[in-house]
């Protein structure tokens, strides 16, 4: 069988299915996530599994089961207990892994229990995939949760052809080598024979890592690692979005609809819009603190300017994402305190998800994009507030920390989040500029996404990988 004929199996920490119980019978209901659009057709079309928690707690009824989905690939639900989901996954994915890997080392979290558990679910995950594969087909892991798996799995099937991607920022050696299990981590990932990264950035700071933490001989050109047995070859593949369907929703007559209402009911306004998770590394702090400076600086704008920060519930589980909430709410309050007059607020907080159909609308109602991550390894807001503007009347305002600043950045104002000053400038300088200049770099950037979306993305890895 040749590569391309492959099955393809997919590993996530969660399946691409929630399981929703209805009276005495099970449905699968299907997520709408990126990476689930992306995979999709290319499992239906190969063939194929999806391996991953089911995400549910302690529930092992459910658990263990494969079940073969209409799209023509089965899905194989694995359960985690209470302490798993404790210790390997809010533990050491997200209060370890996932604060370093953005660079915040004082927000990690070095606790040999959470390790246990991160090696003990990776082994968990490895030995269950075993059980289903025969070793022909394409294996491609996914993301931060299971950095052990690929050597897990090339130890029962040396000969088979191991995929992973990051879905996160790779750190750089000086920070990466404050984990006490760094070179284990190192050695897991090491298992595959491509890995894919967000940017070019993090594929060097895995090369140097591997060269300074292991002594590996490391091609920085070509991307190539010497292990003595076998290459492993390292690249980025940035990930995007499904352009057509925001393009084609942002054009519908209903999104049409509620723009012109939202409209209507701010005339004389100008909306800035913000998008994300509740996360520390999202830099909501910075840019509440980035608009009072706006406000201070700019006075002019007052009544003028309505900020809209949507923030999607994340983490609550986690003590600092709980305190994290607390401190934004606050900060929030005293802005809107000090400015707010009868007839205006300067900052409309959301603190719920929002459904797609609404969050396009307010992309395409907004005259400017607020995308100011601390960190983050690719942030796909700014890559759907872009397909949402087929009128090009928007523009981008951009952290020059977000992944996606390696594509974006000729045609956004970039930013530094940190600096308050050069991010009040950066809105101001968006809100001035001219209707040709905005149209302009509106077309470039969409053209950029449309060119490379998360189909692209899916298949450039697949193809890369299967010719090495
Ligand atoms: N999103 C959503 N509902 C909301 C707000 C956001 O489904 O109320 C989606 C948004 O459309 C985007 C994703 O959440 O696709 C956020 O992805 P991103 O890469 O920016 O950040 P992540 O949350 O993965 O760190």
């Amino acid at each position: 069988m040749t590569n391309k004929q492959k099955k393809i199996v997919v590993v996530s920490n969660r399946v691409p299915y929630k399981i929703v119980r209805i009276k005495e019978s099970i449905k699968y209901k299907k997520s709408v996530g990126g990476l689930v659009t992306a995979l999709d057709p290319i499992l239906s079309k190969k063939g194929g599994l999806w391996a991953g928690w089911n995400g549910l707690v302690g529930k092992q009824k459910y658990a263990e089961q494969t079940v073969e989905m209409e799209g023509g690939y089965s899905v194989k639900f694995l359960g985690l207990s209470r302490q798993d989901v404790k210790d390997f996954y809010h533990g050491f994915s997200n209060r370890t892994i996932w604060p370093l890997f953005h660079g915040f080392i004082f927000q990690s979290f070095f606790d040999l229990n959470y390790w246990d558990s991160y090696k003990n679910i990776n082994q968990y995950f490895a030995d269950k995939i075993l059980e289903e594969v025969k070793g022909d087909e394409v294996l491609w892991i996914q993301d931060y949760h299971l950095m052990l798996v690929p050597s897990l799995l090339r130890k029962a099937l040396p000969g088979s052809k191991i995929l992973f991607f990051l879905h996160i920022p790779f750190p750089s050696f000086e920070i990466f080598r404050v984990l006490p299990w760094n070179k284990m981590i190192l050695e897991g990932l090491m298992g595959a024979d491509v890995l894919g990264f967000q940017t070019k950035g993090d594929a060097r700071n895995f090369l140097y890592n591997c060269s300074r933490a292991l002594g590996m001989p490391v091609d920085y050109d070509t991307g190539r690692l010497d292990r003595g047995d076998r290459p492993v070859h390292v690249k980025n593949f940035p990930i995007s979005i499904d352009f057509k369907k925001f393009d084609s929703l942002a054009k519908a007559i209903s999104t049409n609809n509620r723009v012109r209402l939202f409209k209507r009911e701010h005339k004389n306004q100008k909306f800035i819009i913000s998008v994300e998770r509740l996360d520390y590394t999202k830099g909501i702090k910075e840019r509440l603190l980035s608009i009072k400076r706006f406000f201070e600086k700019y006075p002019e704008y007052k009544k003028r300017v309505i900020f809209v920060q949507v923030s999607v519930p994340s983490r609550t589980k986690i003590t600092e994402y709980r305190h994290f909430k607390r401190e934004i709410d606050q900060l929030v309050g005293n802005i809107n305190g000090q400015f707010a007059d009868e007839l205006w607020t300067p900052i409309n907080y959301i603190y719920k998800t929002i459904p797609q159909e609404i969050l396009i609308s307010y992309y395409k109602a907004s005259d400017v994009c607020l995308v100011t991550p601390l960190r983050d390894g690719m942030n796909l807001i700014a890559k759907e507030y872009v397909s949402c503007n087929p009128d090009g009347d928007g523009m981008l305002v951009l952290s020059r920390f977000a992944g996606s600043a390696d594509e974006m950045q000729k045609n956004s104002i970039m930013v530094n989040p940190y600096d308050f000053e050069g991010v009040a400038d950066g809105i101001k300088a968006a809100l001035e500029m001219s209707r040709n200049e905005k149209r302009k770099n509106m077309a470039a950037l969409r053209k950029i996404v449309q060119e490379n979306d998360v189909f692209n993305w899916a298949n450039q890895f697949l193809n890369y990988s299967i010719e090495r």
